[in-house]
């Protein structure tokens, strides 16, 4: 892991407390979950349940996290088998990928890519096979997608995984159902697993659905998916997630994950079987609350100077600097803080081949309205 220094998240966020900026770096919302969630937290622990709980998690979230699966999208799934509650979905990503991908193996993945996929794929001792996102369109209506030939290029005979994240981080890109087809071609036809992150699956914008990769035809079999409930319900501390897919893939993960945690949380596990079956309503606020953030914050960064796509899901929006006379993202998300009072995180981290991202910064908008006019106006001042 020599190449591997401290993650971008981590240095941003120290940096932004150390200049006391606000920080649209790291993306946690700076407002709590629903309050029947926190007090089923409280609960449960009062009530005792402060041992370890099974290995695969308790059958409660287990069976909670397949009926919301069958409600919203029509996937069968076997709580006992078929589903695995993780420390978040970092560890899902990390078990799904020690477990399935030996040394030499290839794992193609779309980048910009969120950062953890690089570094379990280098604990694997696997191999990147990057396929860059790119805006077709220009201004607002730009929208990251795929070259299918490039995907298709991008696989060769030892491809063992595909990593697909929708919606997707950085860009708030959610792959549309012709989209997912060609991925679910492309895995079909050369016998590759998938790994699909999807936790921002709720997340989604202006009457965009989200389609899981797993319900494409022929992929239920060989699909792993992966969400988290800091996302769904605003609790990014609780580092609680889940994998989902058919019997020898979620055994795989099993086998590897008991060597890495063991087991998650349990009364946290129990707050949120109950909050997945409670709170669908605050979910969906939660939803519209962030669109119009999105908005918000988009407004306030193009007044500032700044040319800014629209994403479609999660709460991070992309933003290209070199109208504003910069070029190299990196530098100036270093600089920010201090300049202006605001962080960003530089996209470039997110690209194996950095050019591609030089010019671009994320940032996050899961944040209170006031803290995003107050950040539009600091940038304002500095633009
Ligand atoms: N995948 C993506 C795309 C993410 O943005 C995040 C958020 N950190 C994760 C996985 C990890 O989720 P968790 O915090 O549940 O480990
Ligand atoms: N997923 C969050 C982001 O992309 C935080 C990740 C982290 O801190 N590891 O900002």
């Amino acid at each position: 892991m020599g190449g591997f220094g401290e993650t971008i998240f981590a240095e941003m966020t120290r940096l932004a407390n150390e200049t006391d900026a606000i920080n649209l770096g790291q993306g946690f919302p700076d407002t709590d979950g629903p309050p029947s969630l926190l007090a089923g937290a409280a609960h449960w622990i009062g009530q005792g349940v402060n041992q370890y709980p099974p290995g695969p998690g308790r059958i409660e979230l287990r069976t909670a996290v397949a009926e919301d699966r069958k409600a919203r999208y029509g996937i069968d799934l076997d709580p006992e088998t078929e589903v695995y509650i993780t420390v978040g979905a970092t560890a899902g990503i990390a078990a799904g990928v020690l477990s399935l991908v030996e040394p030499g193996d290839e794992v193609v993945l779309f980048e910009p890519m969120y950062d953890s996929y690089s570094g379990v794929i280098a604990l694997a001792q696997g191999v990147r096979r990057p396929v860059t996102l790119r805006p077709s369109g220009s201004g607002p209506n730009a929208r990251f997608t795929f070259d299918p030939d490039e995907l298709r290029a991008a696989v060769t005979p030892r491809t063992r995984m595909i990593i697909v994240n929708t919606p997707h981080n950085p860009t708030g890109t959610v792959f549309t159902p012709d989209e997912l087809a060609i991925i679910a071609e492309v895995c079909r036809d050369n016998d590759v697993i998938a790994l699909a992150d999807e936790v921002y699956e709720h997340l989604v914008f202006d009457g965009t659905v989200h389609v899981p990769l797993a319900a494409q035809p022929g992929m239920a079999e060989r699909t792993l998916t992966v969400s988290s409930a800091g996302k769904t319900f605003s609790v990014t501390a609780w580092k609680t997630g889940w994998v989902m897919g058919p019997r020898p893939l979620v055994r795989a993960v099993q086998t590897v994950n008991q060597f890495l945690t063991f087991s998650a949380n349990g009364a946290l596990q129990l707050a949120l079987a109950d909050a997945l079956r409670d709170e669908q309503g605050w979910v969906r606020t939660q939803r519209d609350a962030l669109q119009d953030k999105r908005d918000r914050l988009a407004a306030g960064l193009t007044e500032a100077g700044f040319q800014v796509s629209n994403p479609q899901g999660t709460y991070f929006l992309m933003a290209d600097i070199r109208p504003l006379g910069h070029s190299d993202g990196v530098d100036l998300a270093r600089a920010l803080p201090r300049l202006t009072g605001v962080a960003a995180v530089p996209a470039q981290v997110f690209y194996a081949n950095e050019d591609e991202g030089r010019h671009l910064v994320r940032f996050a908008f899961c944040k209170r309205d006031e803290i995003l006019d107050e950040a539009a106006r600091r940038l304002r001042a500095f633009g």
